[in-house]
């Protein structure tokens, strides 16, 4: 149908959410380094911009002091986009573990990454894993918006620089994003997040230029047809039979977030997806 290009996994992409959460403190060399010793086959994790213009591996737009050990200066609360990277650099990431990951394994001394370190590390070293880079965007913060083209910019060109252009995807609730990727790196698989069950007036500014009323409120189609996204990446209870192959029907991979429950991750799978994220991928046989 469209120009999408394709999302050649081999049978089925098990994906390591922030590395492997379950397991390790998100987004460490640690976590990373969990998710590939349990198998996965792709890794999910988030970038940002700091205030410095560098590309961070790293989740949420603030330090929060139950993730981060400040060994220097108190950044608690501190917006990534307003610190350096050597600012970041004094903050320990691994040092402490959260008590709704209880198997998580501390790793001090960690320090953040960034995108291009991450690709360093572990792209030639491991030539067959699958990349999804979420491009975190907030399109209802403006401070957020006004370097969303900044930051998808620079990370078209690290997974490029990084050798990955035909392993990674560009993953994004922020459709305006993944119009941009569309514009700059067409070739670059693309794969549209959303949040089930929004109304369209809650869901519309996530659809970048794109107006749900369009596709029939169906955003499945609106991913086909108005994105020429490969992947549609719902919340995963949004993951039926019946919607499964719809989407499967409209061309698109089917790959939910996050699966971490037994009979969730059985009921995703008997569903038909393509892929999954989990924070445990110790839980899914590879
Ligand atoms: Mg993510």
């Amino acid at each position: 149908m469209s120009g999408a290009p394709a999302w050649p996994h081999v049978s089925f992409d098990l994906q390591g959410h922030r590395g492997a959460r379950g397991l390790a403190p998100e987004s460490t060399v640690a976590s990373f380094d969990a998710a590939i010793a349990h198998g996965v086959t792709g890794i999910e994790f988030d970038v940002r911009l700091t205030g410095d213009g560098e590309v961070v591996v790293w989740h949420d737009p603030t330090l929060q002091a139950d993730k981060c050990r400040f060994d220097e200066a108190d950044l608690t609360g501190a917006q990534v986009d307003e610190l350096t990277l050597a600012q970041l650099r004094t903050v320990d990431i691994g040092a402490l573990t959260l008590p709704t990951f209880p198997e998580q394994v501390a790793a001090p001394g960690s320090r953040v990454l960034t995108l291009a370190e991450l690709f360093e590390r572990y792209a030639a070293a491991h030539p067959t894993l699958w990349w999804t880079v979420e491009i975190k965007v907030d399109p209802t913060d403006p401070r957020e918006v006004a370097t969303r083209e900044e930051l998808t910019h620079k990370v078209m060109d690290a997974i490029h620089d990084g050798g990955v252009a035909r392993r990674s995807f560009v993953h994004s609730f922020d459709w305006a994003v993944l119009e941009l990727a569309r514009a700059q790196e067409p070739r670059l698989v693309r794969s549209a997040l959303f949040v089930p069950g929004l109304s369209p007036e809650d869901a519309r500014p996530w659809m970048g230029s794109l107006d749900p009323a369009d596709f029939g409120g169906d955003i499945a189609r609106a991913a086909a047809e108005g994105l020429d996204a490969s992947v549609l990446s719902p919340y995963f209870t949004w993951c039926t039979p019946e919607n499964v192959a719809h989407a499967h029907a409209l061309g698109l991979g089917v790959l939910p977030w996050t699966v971490n429950e037994a009979a969730d991750l059985e009921a995703v799978q008997a569903a038909g997806v393509d892929g999954l994220v989990t924070d445990y991928p110790d839980r899914v046989p590879s």
